[in-house]
């Protein structure tokens, strides 16, 4: 039997919040929050979004509905809150009287901060955390449902909800975040040369700055300007408290076979698009472990990103930056892999309402690549191929 939403309504109350959610017959289900931005998430059966209303008491602490496809027959709504957010109860109340079958969850706003694992709340009985596959196809689905605005919404951006490239032309000069990869006790890739990847891309990340500033077009800003360590989360929040508009990550690759040449470009998906970039993924992201910061605190559903990033569509203006990127190399003769433009769960990728991507510039363990990217010319020709398709996005998107 087809599951439909036919209602959402929110209720203040002394000692609580509640969202009803009404529908047309009962679902597994579990509720849990995120945070960066708070929201309570709900997956369930696959639905069909059909409320015909979505009711906000007064005082209701919730900015945001959002819902999409997970693929493999459930779906999910995303609930943002107006601060840290603890479930309190959450449970399914069978049809009954004059009422459908429906979700209960009660909540409570808390202030400041909560550690994501302590108040992760399992509930219902669905099993898979997180969703393995479909993901392309949940993006498409997913629609967003803007309630009234609230005071202090500090999401601004993330009002992009339409599909297709649309975004607003920032109202001054967009403000560029360069990542150059790795630094400090991370070393990054190590070069047939001898060179280290964090130079190198640091050396590019300056060269960009440069020309970016230049032009007289742009602001930028480094998250790292010297051979610091910083750990990859850290990178993603230096980026959303700039509130950047575009957010660059600078890396090279190794492999094993030296023979291997060629830039490539990745944005990101809960799915490696094949087995060479997962490892990639693997790779770039064991950055933090090396420098031996501690993982064990950060959330790292990427699934539940991808649906923030679909709903504002920050998703498609990513794989557009990586498409022009990948053309602009070509047609500058910068070689690229085959398969130019490659997505995987980076970590540093994962900056909601800020369109990212990740450069790999080429191999440093063939010999002629690492010299090339050694010498200040073809840095300079990185660079201004960079700078163009930075220009070419924001020449299509401000349209
Ligand atoms: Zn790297």
């Amino acid at each position: 039997m087809a599951l439909d939403i036919t209602s959402i309504r929110f209720g203040a109350h002394p000692d609580k919040q509640r969202a009803v959610i009404d529908l047309s017959a009962p679902t597994k289900f579990r509720a849990f929050v995120l945070q960066s931005p708070d929201r309570i998430v709900v997956d369930l059966d696959a639905f069909n979004w059909r409320p015909s209303t979505i009711l906000r008491g007064e005082g209701v602490a919730i900015n945001d509905v959002r819902y999409g496809s997970l693929g493999s027959g459930k779906g999910r709504l995303v609930f943002e809150t107006a601060g840290s957010v603890v479930i309190q109860s959450a449970f399914f109340l069978p049809k009954g009287e004059d009422l459908p079958d429906r979700l209960v969850i009660d909540f409570k706003i808390v202030s400041g901060d909560v550690p994501a694992h302590i108040e992760h709340q399992l509930m219902g009985d669905m099993t898979s955390s997180a969703p393995q596959n479909g993901f392309d196809a949940a993006a498409e689905t997913l629609s967003g449902v803007r309630l009234p605005p609230r005071k202090n919404v500090t999401t601004a951006q993330a009002s992009h909800t339409t599909k297709g490239i649309a975004i607003a032309p920032p109202a001054e000069k967009p403000l560029i975040i360069i990542d150059a990869g790795h630094g400090g006790q991370d070393p990054g890739a190590r070069g047939a040369n001898g060179a280290y990847e964090k130079t190198i891309v640091l050396a590019v990340a300056h060269e960009l700055r440069k020309q970016l500033e230049d032009s007289g077009k742009y602001k930028v800003k480094m998250t790292r300007e010297t051979d610091v360590f910083i750990p990859l989360r850290g990178r993603v929040n230096f980026a959303r408290k700039h509130n950047g508009d575009l957010f660059i990550s600078l890396h090279a690759d190794s492999i094993q076979n030296s023979q291997v040449t060629g830039a490539s470009v990745y944005t990101l998906s809960d799915k490696a698009s094949d087995k060479e970039t997962q490892k990639l993924a693997d790779r770039e992201n064991k950055s933090d472990l090396i420098a031996g910061v501690d993982l064990s605190t950060q959330e790292d559903d990427v699934a539940d990103i991808l649906i923030d990033l679909a709903a504002r569509d920050t998703m498609n203006q990513s794989k557009f930056l990586a498409n022009t990127v990948v053309s602009s190399l070509q047609n500058n003769g910068i070689r690229t892999l085959s398969t130019a433009h490659r997505s995987a769960g980076f970590a540093v990728l994962k900056a909601m309402d800020i369109p990212s991507i990740l450069v790999e510039m080429g191999y440093l363990t063939n010999r002629s690549e690492v010299e090339r990217l050694s010498s200040p010319q073809h840095r300079r020709k990185i660079a201004a191929t960079l700078k163009s398709s930075i220009d070419t996005y924001f020449q299509k998107t401000s349209k």
